[in-house]
């Protein structure tokens, strides 16, 4: 039994730590695999469908990513597909939300702005329980970056596809639900995976559902915001900021009219940076949960595609 890797990028570092975590186990980096029969899991980057096919004993895919939209498709191997889950990873991504959310809800965008024309002005935005954050996409990373900002006494809701109850959040579920949701929150934290359900969700219709004033974050998946739809709501609808940390496609044309939008701020895919320890740690839990006998989690539910 051996484990194939394909790491996103420095496969050396991600070799050394998953042998250091996983010494028992033979790993070999692809495409050097010298016995493809014996291959158990492949733990994959990006990586091509087809060569999944190539290893009769695979028993399950480990992502090395959150999103999993690039290994959904028909042509990969209906063994499960275990996405990364890491704490750390969440948290880091709480830390991204936090700023920017305080960033404009105690106006120093606007302080910036009267720094520029020594202007010394005092604004008073109210408590922050005034200021509900909606985060579109409840899931893992969702639930850690609500906890973060409830601590902070900001009101919570959430948007999921699947109706239930979570304490202390008020929760909206499915399309009937988005538009009341859109309209509860002075701030829309877009944390959606790309699926077929989710492409292009936030376009005129949605943002003209948003509250006057609010702000939009993006850092789920470029692929769920029309940024044309956007950029007409902060022209001329109710938007009065957004941050982008994901855009499609990426990295942005140098072209794009978002770059240079006096209200729009962008990072470049950078709010949940992978730390090869913290995600190689995730990773081989699963391996090993797996060796005995328990199952993987979070596994990828293929219908969903997310
Ligand atoms: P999860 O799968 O744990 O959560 C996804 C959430 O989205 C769930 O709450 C789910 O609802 C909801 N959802 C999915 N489809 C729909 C739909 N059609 N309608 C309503 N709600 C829907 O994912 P994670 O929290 O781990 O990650 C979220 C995304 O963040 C990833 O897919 C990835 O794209 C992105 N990401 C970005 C990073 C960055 O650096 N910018 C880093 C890491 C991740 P339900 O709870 O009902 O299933």
């Amino acid at each position: 039994m051996a484990i194939l890797l394909n790491p996103w990028a420095k496969p050396e570092r991600w070799l050394d730590v998953f042998r250091e975590l996983l010494p028992d186990l033979p790993i070999h980096l692809w495409p050097d695999i010298p016995k493809p029969e014996e291959i158990r899991y492949a733990i994959v980057g990006d990586h091509p469908a087809e060569d999944l096919r190539r290893y009769p004993a695979l028993r399950a895919i480990l992502a090395l990513s959150a999103g999993v939209e690039h290994l959904v498709g028909p042509a990969v191997p209906d063994v499960p597909l275990v996405r990364l889950h890491d704490e750390h990873m969440s948290t880091e991504m709480a830390a991204w939300v936090v700023h920017w959310v305080v960033h404009f809800h105690r106006g120093f965008d606007r302080y910036a702005d009267q720094q520029q024309r020594a202007i010394w002005q005092v604004h008073r935005p109210g408590r922050a329980n005034h200021h509900p954050v909606g985060i579109l996409g409840y899931g893992a990373i969702g639930r850690r970056i609500g906890e973060v900002l409830a601590d902070l006494e900001y009101p919570i809701n959430a948007w999921v596809r699947t109706e239930r109850k979570i304490d202390g959040v008020e929760v909206h579920a499915g399309l009937g639900g988005l538009d009341a949701f859109l309209g509860a929150s002075s701030f829309v934290v877009n944390l959606l995976p790309d699926t077929p359900e989710t492409a292009r969700l936030m376009d005129e219709s949605r943002f003209s559902a948003m509250r006057d004033g609010s702000v939009y974050l993006s850092l789920g998946r470029g692929a769920t915001t029309d940024h044309a739809a956007l950029i007409r709501a902060l022209d001329s609808g109710p938007l009065r900021a957004a941050v982008l940390d994901v855009t499609d496609p990426e990295p942005l044309p140098t072209d794009s009219p978002l770059w240079a939008h006096p209200a729009v701020r962008i990072t470049p895919h950078v709010s949940g940076p992978t730390n090869v320890r913290t995600a190689a740690a995730a990773v081989a839990e699963n391996v090993l949960r797996m060796e005995r006998g328990e199952p993987p989690r979070p596994v990828v539910d293929r219908r969903h595609r997310y």
